[in-house]
């Protein structure tokens, strides 16, 4: 979209209270207020942008609390909530939340990113603010109402796509080193530069971002993996060395070795090229973005030199899926299925295409089909995603497999259906035929039948099943 005639002196009014609903009632209250009522930073910004927004940011000089209670009076239905030591409040109706905060000056003291706040002017509350996009201001009320508050060229920096503080970029960022991360968020997400000074300030103080509360990094993380361009966001958290702070397993995939001439590739470029890749098949599974990441983390821990397989990194896979809990315990991430889901396509993430040609049996494809489960389709747009060799032949060789692979996955569920399969016997059944107690043996006999099923050596079939099960119980002496 250009924003090459959108107008700062313009009155933008009419436009703004259509553009939303609720902001159209709010105003009417604000109208007729009798202290200056501003609209303020992100909301300003996703306006002029044309993006949707569900976050309303209002500035009074004056009794914020006051005034959002006025607001909240005159709204049916809203929820009303006051921070009192913050001296904000928030009204929510649907899914959109304005919150109204009196304008405030900020100081900083060096081992927190929590400022000691007094109130200010609006001036003093758009120094505060971390990017020059971001300290834009709309007034709401008086003489002036409709008209832009702009002190530090926020539209000319929107207009040409930069990311720069509207104050001294060292200290901004030192101050509150949650802003770096904000930077490169909204780089990823807007497709934007960061100016060169506000970069250097992103540099100096990388390490700062060690007294930022990980929740509130992996918040930004997250954003940036779900931006429309992640790898641009990865690259700049390299360049800027904060990835080695907040992620060092992923830094540590940068990076190229080379011994009697041979090289391998570069797992970091390697990993984005594979998102970027994924991008265009699957547009919003935040934990397939994850897989993605994590698929090839074990690479630098498992990397070996042979002389004559030349590089290795055999067993990536296995130990790439056991680093997953740990990783995401560090980040504060969920310990649920989800990260399940991440730990298994690690896991399987080269077994669809490490099949060759003879080994691409009836038995392989149950098994793949079995462990993946409902995962399959997003196991399979992981792998192919993942061939990304420079060797067009080679890259040809790997595509044409990946096809065969899928085609008779495909003939194979439709056949013996075994992606939601149980096997037909379960350890009950187990343990009551053979008079066992819970424990290893009837593990290994449940195992046993369930590789004797995915092998094809017997039928999907409770009888076979059960006669197989007293041939194993009779083979280890239980019987
Ligand atoms: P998004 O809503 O997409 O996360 P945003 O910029 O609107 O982006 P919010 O957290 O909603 O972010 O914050 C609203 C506004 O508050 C910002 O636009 C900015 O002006 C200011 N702000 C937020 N966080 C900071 C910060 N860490 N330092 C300085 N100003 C900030
Ligand atoms: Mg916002």
């Amino acid at each position: 979209m250009s924003l090459e005639h959108f107008n700062t002196s313009g009155n933008h009014y009419d436009e703004l209270i259509e553009n939303e609903p609720i902001l159209k009632s709010v105003c009417k209250v604000i109208d007729s207020w009798n202290k200056p009522v501003y609209l303020i930073g992100g909301y300003v910004r996703d306006f002029i942008l044309q993006r949707p927004t569900k976050d309303i940011d209002i500035v009074v000089l004056g009794d914020g609390i006051k005034l959002a209670k006025a607001v909240s009076d005159s709204l049916h239905q809203s929820s009303f909530s006051v921070f009192k030591n913050y001296g904000t409040a928030m009204i929510k109706l649907n899914d959109i939340e304005v919150q109204f905060v009196g304008a405030r000056k900020e100081s900083y003291s060096r081992n927190s990113r929590n400022p000691i706040v007094s109130p200010g002017s609006l001036k003093e509350d758009q120094n505060r603010r971390d990017f020059t996009i971001n300290a834009l201001a709309i007034s709401l009320n008086g003489n002036s109402k409709g008209s832009f508050v702009d002190p530090f060229n926020g539209v000319k920096d929107l207009k040409n796509g930069i990311i720069k503080t509207p104050l001294n970029p060292t200290e901004t960022f030192s101050d509150d080193p949650l802003r770096m991360l904000r930077a490169i968020r909204f780089t990823s997400q807007l497709g934007f530069i960061i100016s060169d000074e506000t970069f250097e300030g992103i540099t100096k103080n990388a390490e700062r971002i060690n007294i930022v509360a990980q929740e509130r990094i992996t918040d930004e993380l997250n954003k940036i993996i779900m931006s429309d361009y992640p790898s641009l966001g990865f690259k700049l958290l390299e360049k800027t060395n904060l990835l080695t702070h907040i992620f060092p397993e992923f830094q540590a995939l940068k990076g190229v070795d080379t011994i009697n001439g041979k090289k391998h590739k570069d797992n970091f470029y390697h990993t984005l090229e594979v998102l970027e890749n994924i991008l265009e098949k699957s547009t919003s599974n935040l934990w397939l973005r994850w897989a993605v990441l994590l698929h090839d983390i074990a690479k630098p821990a498992t990397k070996r030199f042979d002389h004559t397989q030349g590089w290795t990194f055999h067993g990536h896979d296995d130990k790439g899926a056991k680093m997953v809990p740990k990783i995401f315990k560090r980040m504060k991430l969920p310990l649920d299925d989800n990260m399940r889901y991440v730990q298994k396509l690690v896991l399987l993430h080269l077994r669809p295409i490490s099949l060759t040609n003879d080994q691409i049996t009836d038995s392989a494809l149950r098994r793949l089909l079995f462990e993946a489960g409902d995962d399959l389709e997003d196991l399979m747009c992981l792998c192919q995603s993942d061939i990304t060799s420079k060797n067009i032949e080679k890259k040809q060789r790997y595509l044409k497999r990946f096809e065969v692979v899928q085609k008779k996955l495909k003939e194979v569920e439709e056949r013996d259906k075994i992606k939601n399969w149980q096997p037909p016997i379960s350890g009950k059944e187990i343990m009551d035929t053979l008079n066992l107690s819970p424990g290893k043996e009837v593990g290994q006999i449940k195992e046993g039948i369930k590789n004797a099923i995915l092998d094809g050596v017997i039928k999907n079939d409770t009888k076979e099943a059960r006669d197989f099960m007293l041939k194993l119980a009779k083979s280890k002496g239980i019987l």
